[in-house]
């Protein structure tokens, strides 16, 4: 009896294990797979704060399972998860395979943003020098801009990155490496002709302000190439003539940087300008009211340190918005 039975039990026993190993290798890579394809959509999608229902539901429902599991470790920390699990809404940044970014409050809720970093693709814009390191603008813009886009998103605002860099996530280094794989919202690459290059992000953004037709929108495009060389003058914020909400987004911003200033180098006399140069493409096509800012220009010895630095790139985010901030709450 022994000897022919225990053959026969080791094979069903084999089959056994081997049906539930493959059901949790098939289940696994299943998950994976759904995983992927949501992240890929959700990078297509632009940046946007409060996403489609579906995944401010898949939100919902992992930051109710944060809060459950919080709650098991600190009974103390229940309340506040609660309260972060219902406001939570999780976007991703382009590049790098999307750096998640979670929703910490619903203030700038209902406003849409168009951030666009000036030049990329074939065109690196001014390229500064830095002993023997070269310093591209369009890198230096793009990684304010990336950081700007998650601040925003962090107050609950729809977000889209119109120059955008499939690898090129938020970066830490001091030199910021210039390569030529930006392209424009969603995914069309960037001609090298500069009046082609301008309409295509203009008609980018222009499309999507009619698809979001009745809400508040902005435009926001950040350049380190100002004509400031050899003058003592720190930011230009320009808007259009007649734009009364785009001048007022500029003087906002430019108030949240005379603060920021005041606060991080009180002894430093800041000098930003707000004015109109209704002759800039952008600020003449764009359908949403629109504010160009020249932090600086990155050939200027001086100016280099407010770039080079991750933290004074944060520094230079955090105050723009600030300044958006504001002007969404005195809207
Ligand atoms: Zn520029």
């Amino acid at each position: 009896m022994k000897h022919t039975t225990k053959p026969v039990k080791r094979l069903s026993n084999f089959a056994v294990n081997y049906f539930f190993v493959s059901f949790f290798i098939l289940a696994f890579l299943g998950q994976s797979l759904y995983q992927r394809a949501q992240a890929g959509e959700a990078d297509s999608q632009a940046v946007r704060g409060p996403g489609k229902k579906r995944r401010a539901e898949a939100t919902r429902k992992r930051a109710k399972a944060k809060t459950v599991t919080r709650r098991l470790v600190k009974g103390k920390t229940m309340k506040r998860s609660v309260k972060t699990a219902a406001i939570a809404s999780v976007a991703t940044l382009p590049g790098l395979g999307g750096t998640r970014v979670a929703a910490k409050s619903q203030r700038l809720k209902g406003a849409v943003y168009y951030l666009a970093s000036g030049h990329g693709g074939p065109d690196p814009g001014a390229i500064g020098h830095y002993g023997k390191a070269l310093l591209p603008e369009d890198e230096y813009a793009y990684d304010v801009t990336i950081r700007l886009a998650r601040a925003l998103m962090e107050y609950g605002a729809t977000v889209y990155m119109i120059i955008r860099d499939p690898n090129d996530g938020i970066r830490n280094e001091k030199l910021l490496k210039l390569d030529h794989d930006e392209v424009t919202y969603p995914n069309q690459p960037i001609p090298l002709n500069q009046l082609a290059r301008l309409r295509q992000c203009t008609d980018a953004i222009n499309r999507l302000h009619r698809k979001h037709k009745g809400a508040y929108q902005r435009m926001i495009t950040i350049h380190v190439d100002s004509r400031s060389a050899g003058q003592n003058i720190d930011v230009f914020f320009y808007h259009h003539q007649n734009s009364a909400v785009g001048k007022r987004l500029a003087q906002s911003i430019h108030r949240s940087f005379t603060a920021g200033y005041k606060r991080s180098q009180p002894g430093r006399n800041y000098l930003g300008t707000v004015s109109d140069r209704s002759a800039l493409y952008v600020v003449r096509n764009s359908q949403a009211p629109t504010v160009f800012i020249e932090l600086g220009n990155i050939r200027n010895e001086k100016d280099q340190r407010r770039f080079l630095l991750a933290d004074n790139r944060q520094a230079l985010a955090n105050w723009i918005c600030e300044g958006v901030r504001a002007d969404y709450s005195s809207r």
